[in-house]
């Protein structure tokens, strides 16, 4: 029987279902709360983060102080979405299975006749959603009066959903007498109120720093613009072998859009969003955690609580506007002492949300290149050549044809054999990656939009930026947003074009003439090295004295042709 499991003072009952979920060591999370909690009765905040056992710090416990012998409601445990609250009840029915407590899962989107005829049969412990056990105390139907223990689990995120209305309620509900015992990841203020509102001196336990992300979750990002980034995600899917991963999306339709193309692409997927029953739902996360689907698609909502070991990545598709949702989306993966990789795809415009993340959580979210061609290329045939030395060699059906199989051997050598594998099983990857671009660099050129160009005219031709943008309106293809930064001197002006229109502008311009002297234009030398990712800065190149020295050079040669 397991040494550190018993000396936290679980007795005989819980600690043969210890054994048989196959816990060897308990996190310091258990190894703190759960001494505490059976020896005292308390209120207890205990913080930690996402991944590092809560279930069963409080699960545990729990199960050894109920009492099998009455049917009362002893203990209520609150969690923020049903998945959570159905995988809570799968976690304390397996703590439960020597002991046999009766606890039942009350959650929405499912028959609420069903959960009060359950509810009926008499149980000890309840795992509910607010939403769906404020509709049963409103119809009188649950008595919370004999409850010892309330557990409020993912405390944070049961308030950032928006709960607080449903659980002022049912705390008011639940007996006085109870112990409450408060489970969190991050402490925001909205948690502190509610301990403060509503817990008794509660002893305070945390782990790690509080609001960190699980150490054992590696986080990098890659940058990208609008038109890569699915391309992107396809390149971090096919580069990475074994992944087995949950990419979230910040709306409903994006994830459906996600997983159409990804299924369309020939990826074992599905999506997980709101718009769903509980029972697409569900059909959805079986099949995850068998790994009938390797690649979830979901919105934050829907995958709130999910815990499924070795998920290897997580991908933010769109980085969410909150520190706490990318924390608890990051902790999705990297569970139980596995390693996980948590993947931002970042278009220019977020780098400040990530900065804001990385100054948050106080560790460096690392840049990385999208893989190239060649790699991903090389990942998969890595990765096909894998799978055919660990396949099994099927003897008794092989047999009958073994006499073909010598023939064969005899015209073609093994080399040549595994070759023509690799062509024949990849061609179609091949194709697809062999000419398509390195988004990498596409992303440079992409942030790259505009050229700085140089004209001979300004305000002695009776120009100001409105009249000039005008005129170069009338006379060219461009249009009103084309243009930027437009300043006007003297007798020569500056303004931003974006790179692809530049050519057409040249062309509209030839052979036309102001006041009998030719119009022209150039582009800016400073533009070139240095280029325009912010106007502000191109703005200020006439200012720049080497240019100055350019331009007046060039103003002098005018003045002697004329
Ligand atoms: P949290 O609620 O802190 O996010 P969970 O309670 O969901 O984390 O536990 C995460 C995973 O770790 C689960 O798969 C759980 O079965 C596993 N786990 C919990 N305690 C232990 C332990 N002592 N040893 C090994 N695995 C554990
Ligand atoms: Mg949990």
């Amino acid at each position: 029987m397991n040494e550190d499991f018993i000396t936290l003072g679980l007795e005989k009952d819980i600690l043969q279902a210890v054994n048989y979920l196959g816990f060897e060591k308990p996190t310091s999370i258990q190894k703190k709360c759960i001494p505490i909690v059976l020896n005292k009765k308390t209120d207890l905040v205990a913080l930690a983060q996402t991944g590092t056992g809560k279930t069963a710090a409080f699960g545990l416990p729990l199960i050894q102080k109920i009492t099998t012998h009455s049917n009362n409601i002893q203990a209520l445990i609150l969690a923020p979405t049903r998945e959570l609250c159905i995988q809570i009840t799968e976690d304390l029915k397996n703590f439960a299975r020597v002991k046999k407590t009766k606890i039942l899962a009350l959650y929405g989107g499912a028959s609420i006749s069903d959960q009060v005829r359950n509810l009926k049969k008499g149980v000890q412990i309840i795992v509910a959603t607010p939403g769906r056990l404020q509709d049963i105390i409103n119809r009188r139907l649950v008595i919370l009066s004999n409850v010892n223990y309330l557990i409020i689990d993912e405390a944070d995120e049961m308030l950032n959903m928006g709960f607080q209305e449903a659980i002022d309620k049912i705390l008011e509900t639940v007996s006085k007498k109870r112990n409450t015992w408060l489970f969190s990841a991050t402490m925001p203020n909205s948690v502190s109120k509610i301990i403060y509102q509503y817990m008794n001196d509660p002893i305070e336990v945390t782990c790690g720093i509080k609001n960190q992300s699980a150490s054992t979750v590696n986080h990098y990002y890659y940058l990208i613009n609008h038109k890569t980034r699915y391309k992107a995600l396809r390149r971090v899917i096919d580069y990475n072998p074994f992944f087995y991963a949950i990419i979230f999306c910040r709306t409903r339709a994006e994830t459906q859009n996600i997983t159409d193309r990804l299924q369309t692409d020939g990826f074992n997927t599905d999506g997980l969003h709101g718009d769903m029953s509980q029972m697409q739902r569900d059909a959805v996360m079986k099949k995850f955690k068998k790994k009938k689907i390797t690649i979830l698609v979901a919105t934050d909502v829907a995958s709130r609580g999910i815990d499924v070991d070795n998920i290897s990545h997580v991908v933010h598709y769109q980085l969410p506007d909150d520190v706490e949702v990318y924390t608890h989306r990051s902790g999705r993966t990297g569970r139980a002492g596995n390693l996980g990789k948590s993947i931002s795809l970042i278009g220019a415009k977020d780098m400040h949300k990530l900065k804001k993340i990385e100054k948050t959580l106080n560790f460096k979210i690392e840049k990385k290149n999208i893989p190239s061609n060649s790699e991903v290329i090389k990942a998969l045939v890595t990765k096909s050549i894998d799978d055919l030395l660990n396949s099994k060699i099927n003897e008794k059906s092989l047999k009958p044809l073994k006499k073909i199989i010598c023939d064969i051997s005899e015209k073609i050598t093994s080399k040549e054999i595994l070759e023509k594998f690799i062509s024949h099983s990849l061609s179609k990857m091949i194709d697809l990656y062999e000419d398509s671009e390195d988004l990498n660099s596409l992303n440079k050129k992409q942030l790259v939009r505009s050229e700085r160009v140089f004209i001979n005219i300004g305000e002695k031709d009776g120009l100001n930026w409105a009249t000039l943008k005008d005129l170069l309106i009338n006379k060219t293809s461009l249009n009103d947003e084309d243009l930027g930064g437009v300043d006007v001197k003297r007798s020569f002006s500056f303004f931003n074009v974006s790179k692809e229109k530049i050519k057409g502008v040249f062309k509209s311009l030839k052979g036309f003439s102001l006041g009998g002297r030719d119009v022209v234009i150039e582009i800016s030398k400073k533009s070139k090295e240095k280029n325009s990712i912010k106007i502000k800065k191109a703005r200020s190149a006439h200012s720049n004295t080497k240019e100055r020295t350019k331009l007046k050079s060039r103003k002098h040669k005018r003045n002697k042709k004329k």
